[in-house]
């Protein structure tokens, strides 16, 4: 070790405060987060309407909807509950409510078609849904729901409640709840992983209570901080910033149903955000629309924009610095596995590191693996990074087989990310192994495509392969087997998937190959693919 963080077993050491981890075991997140000191008075504010909550006001709706779930809808300890929504300031109250019962929070893109959500459901099988009245006819029929708001009709689907009038409704009275432990499960986020479809990631309290810790051990967020959330409430980046930590720590969250960047900046201007946390395509936007949002919008209380879920070029973070000079921009990088650790850029000082994604976040261990003789190597030197530490989650809901594969027996997580790690303890992504292609920073699984393009039936085989892009980051790029006499175009290939999917998984290159590359087992060559695709960029 040169530094004291890499140990002669090459295990790397985090450089930032130890994790302050409360010893009590039955505590569940709910409570944790309520039971921190701070002074922050707006919890959130809804951009478009401009309507504000307290944390007072928070606290007593979490309360409420708590004891609604309880005693009205009978939600215990264990059950799945499903929230299916754009951002809202509902999220927040209805996921720490769900938690503080020791009941597990799951979430899924509102994107994603009928089918998509339905095999979601089956897998991880929610007594109850919280949606929209809109979204309502895509959750399927017979599961009990809630709706985040009353206007329009809902026919078809069966309404146990409206979440405005849970949060009206005096508690009971008596106060028997479960006991929840740390180790139980509180949230199941879909992540595909290394490899394959979507999964739940069974992510404990404990987890995401060390997620928290990692804030009251390196207090980089003052109270008075404004945040704007306009990143998917849905998925970790969202789900772990915006409702966990800041609710935490005080800090007051603007929240924009979507991103759209004309709102984003008035929302900026509006409400004198001073953090914007965002994936690298937003901040492309940004950069190409510089000219215009700099003339339209006042933008000076903004000051570190916060960065992560793909890679962000040297040539996007200088872009960026070059039109928004006093704006800084601090990168990070964690997994839906990881509920937030990872490795972060926390300073000015830090950031000059370019192209690193920080250093070890508090609590972390990591190790450096050559994916093809599973040695563990050392300083400067390249293979897939592995993670372990108390936010680690502890596996795939219901699927062995995933877990196994993913987290080793002594809790470490096969990130699928190569990286190397450098004499100063700086993380560095060189690229990504797994398969997962990342679109504006959605997750495309190319498992799920591939399963719907053997259902053609002029195909033979078929792989996809993310296809960079300078924009959105990857695109979804199919190789195609045709059967023999078969003179499917690319136009049948990319419109028979959009039919089936999200708009964001769509395939939007097609090319068409004698037979798909394969290794002696049968495994996908897609280096091959990938390398065959952009060679001739
Ligand atoms: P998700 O579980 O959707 O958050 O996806 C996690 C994956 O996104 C990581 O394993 C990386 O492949 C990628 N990722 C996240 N942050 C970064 C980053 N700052 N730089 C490069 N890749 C990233």
């Amino acid at each position: 070790s040169r530094n004291g963080f890499c140990n002669a077993n090459s295990t790397f050491y985090s450089k930032r405060n130890p994790l302050p981890l409360p010893a009590n075991t039955s505590l569940d997140i709910t409570t944790f987060i309520s039971s921190q000191p701070h002074r922050g008075t707006t919890a959130f504010i809804d951009a478009a309407t401009g309507h504000r909550i307290s944390f007072s006001d928070l606290w007593r709706a979490v309360n409420r909807v708590a004891d609604c779930l309880h005693h009205d809808v009978g939600i215990r300890r264990g059950d799945v509950v499903l929230i299916l929504s754009p951002n809202s300031i509902s999220i927040p109250v209805v996921c720490l409510a769900v938690m503080s019962l020791g009941a597990v929070v799951t979430t899924s893109n509102p994107l994603n078609t009928a089918g998509e959500i339905s095999r979601q459901i089956s897998d991880s099988n929610p007594k109850l849904a919280f949606t929209t009245p809109e979204l309502a006819p895509k959750v399927l029929a017979g599961i009990p729901i809630v709706l985040l708001e009353r206007v329009g009709a809902t026919r078809g689907v069966r309404v146990v409640g409206v979440l405005s009038e849970m949060m009206k409704k005096e508690p009971s009275g008596e106060r028997v709840r479960d006991r929840v432990s740390q180790d139980d499960t509180a949230m199941l986020l879909y992540s595909s992983g290394t490899t394959g479809r979507s999964k739940g990631v069974n992510s404990s309290h404990g987890n995401l209570i060390a997620h928290v810790a990692r804030y009251i051990a390196e207090p980089t967020t003052e109270t008075n901080e404004i945040f704007l959330c306009t990143v998917p409430m849905f998925h970790t980046f969202g789900l772990l910033n915006f409702v966990i930590a800041s609710v935490a720590l005080g800090s007051t969250v603007v929240i924009l149903r979507k991103f759209e960047l004309e709102e984003m900046m008035a929302a900026v201007e509006k409400y004198r955000a001073t953090v914007l946390i965002l994936v690298p395509p937003v901040l492309v936007a940004m950069i190409n629309g510089s000219d215009l949002i700099k003339r339209k919008f006042d933008l000076s209380s903004l000051r570190t924009v916060r960065c992560g879920g793909a890679p962000l070029s040297k040539e996007v973070t200088e872009g960026f610095l070059e039109k928004y000079p006093t704006v800084d921009i601090f990168q990070g990088y964690a997994l839906t596995e990881s509920n937030g650790a990872g490795a972060s850029i926390d300073s000015v000082e830090e950031s000059r590191r370019f192209g690193a994604v920080g250093l070890l976040s508090s609590g972390v261990e990591a190790r450096i693996v050559d994916r093809n003789t599973g040695r563990v190597m050392g300083v400067n030197q390249t293979g897939e990074l592995w993670l372990k530490g108390p936010s680690i989650a502890k596996g795939y809901y219901g699927n062995e087989e995933a877990t196994k594969a993913t987290f080793d027996s002594e809790g470490w997580l096969k990130t699928g990310d190569l990286c190397y790690i450098d004499d100063d303890g700086f993380v560095f992504i060189v690229d990504r192994l797994k398969e997962l292609i990342k679109y504006k920073g959605y997750q495309v699984p190319p498992a799920e495509l591939e399963a719907l393009l053997l259902n053609h039936p002029d195909i033979l085989d078929a792989a996809v392969i993310p296809f960079p892009d300078k924009e959105v980051g990857q695109c979804p790029m199919a190789y195609v087997a045709r059967k023999p006499e078969s003179d499917l175009s690319e136009k049948q290939v990319i419109d028979f998937i959009s039919k089936q999917v999200a708009p964001y998984k769509k395939i939007r290159k097609v090319a068409f190959i004698d037979s798909i590359p394969k290794t002696a087992s049968g495994k996908t060559l897609r280096k091959d693919l990938i390398n065959m695709a952009t060679s001739k960029l």
